[in-house]
């Protein structure tokens, strides 16, 4: 049975609940984090994600932040209070969960991390030179990444000496050959130009890797960040996904 890829939920439950509705019943659930930060909902998103079965859930950046292990000051502005706010609300039990998550989990097939193998929580993969050099801090077939918010996979074929990038097609199913590095995209806030939710399925037996994108209520969401008064553009770029 295939297995559940999430990351950057940020604090959306709409999109959280819309993903584990599509994706229906699984055995296991992989999430790279950022399960707050941005969105209005932290307590009912680390709360949902908690029930889910045979979980492994990392540490991002903004669960970090929250936790008050890095400084705040290397966020913009806007970033920061939503950080802020974040912080206040999260209940004490809520905030014990963030402060469990590890940064990397390695399995026979897998590295899991939220950033990159070379730097776990902070650094981007948005270029191939940076993913190729990042090849050499991993030693299992595949790497799953978030932390870009975009929906992508670095392939190193054998013999090559640099990355090739591939956007997967929703909904289709690729055969995974090694080595790669792979991101599902963001669950709550996609910044692909596609205001979707995203994740994707790996089956661990026949190594196949399938991206899903998902409508869900948008307004909805901008409207509960609205009452909050959280930044007027983490709402609007909800609905253009950037
Ligand atoms: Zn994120």
């Amino acid at each position: 049975m295939p297995i559940l890829i999430l990351s950057d939920i940020h604090a959306n439950l709409t999109a959280l609940e819309a993903v584990l509705a599509d994706a229906g019943s699984q055995e296991a659930v992989w999430c790279l984090g950022d399960l707050v930060g941005y969105g209005p909902d932290p307590n009912e998103c680390v709360e949902c994600i908690q029930e889910l079965p045979d979980l492994v859930c990392l540490l991002g950046n903004h669960d970090a932040a929250v936790l008050g292990r890095l400084e705040i000051e290397t966020f913009n502005q806007e970033a920061r209070q939503a950080v802020l706010w974040t912080r206040q609300t999260l209940t004490p039990q809520n905030l014990e969960f963030l402060g469990q998550r590890i940064e990397r989990s390695e399995n026979d097939q897998v590295t899991l991390v939220h950033g990159s193998p070379r730097e776990p929580v902070w650094e981007y993969l948005l270029d191939t030179r940076t993913a190729t050099l990042n090849f050499a801090y991993f030693e299992t077939p595949f790497c799953f990444v978030g932390h870009s918010h975009l929906p992508l996979i670095y392939q190193l074929a054998d013999g090559h000496r640099q990355a090739d990038l591939f956007i997967p097609h929703a909904y289709q199913k690729l055969q995974m050959t090694p080595r790669a590095i792979l991101n599902p995209g963001s669950v709550g806030q996609p910044r692909d130009h596609d205001p979707r939710a995203a994740y994707a399925l790996f089956d661990p037996d026949t190594l196949t890797w399938e991206l899903r994108r998902v409508e869900y209520d948008i307004p909805r969401v901008q409207w509960r960040m609205l009452q909050i008064g959280l930044p007027a553009r983490h709402m609007q770029r909800l609905s253009s996904g950037w």
